[in-house]
């Protein structure tokens, strides 16, 4: 599903991040849900680490049917930040803004992190699951940037 990328920030796993096991809904407040299939996720240990137990009802579950990057994120590539989308509605952002706070997708060192894989990343051509974030990878393809 996620060609050994986190489900959450797009970074790969295996190399600079074991493979952890996220649940969506945390194990804690639904322990019913601990081993059913749409509640796990292929996660980094960064996602993970900020994420622990917290849950918010407007957290993005990135297996939506009507999930999309662009629909609610837009990359700043001067920053190397993640941000909640202008061109979406208030409660897209909203739930933007939560997914980037638990998951901690603006971190120093994600930011940093970003800004490096978006200058190593001069040929769209190339293939795009070799690189971490590909999905800010394509917006900024995409977009002219
Ligand atoms: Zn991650």
């Amino acid at each position: 599903m996620t060609m050994a990328h986190c489900a959450f920030c797009d970074g790969a796993i295996g190399v600079e991040s074991r493979e952890t096991v996220e649940h969506f809904r945390p194990k804690s407040a639904f322990p019913d849900l601990a081993y059913e299939w749409n509640n796990r996720f292929p996660c980094c240990d960064m996602c993970q680490s900020n994420k622990r137990e917290m849950f918010d009802p407007d957290l993005l579950k990135p297996d939506a049917p009507e999930y999309a990057f662009s629909t609610y994120f837009v990359a700043n590539f001067r920053t190397g930040e993640l941000e909640p989308s202008p061109r979406s509605d208030e409660k897209a952002r909203l739930q933007a803004g939560v997914t980037i706070r638990i998951y901690g997708l603006n971190l120093p060192a994600r930011k940093k992190a970003r800004k490096r894989e978006w200058e190593r990343f001069v040929d769209p051509k190339t293939c795009l699951d070799d690189y971490n974030y590909r999905f800010s990878l394509a917006d900024k393809f995409c977009n002219g940037e």
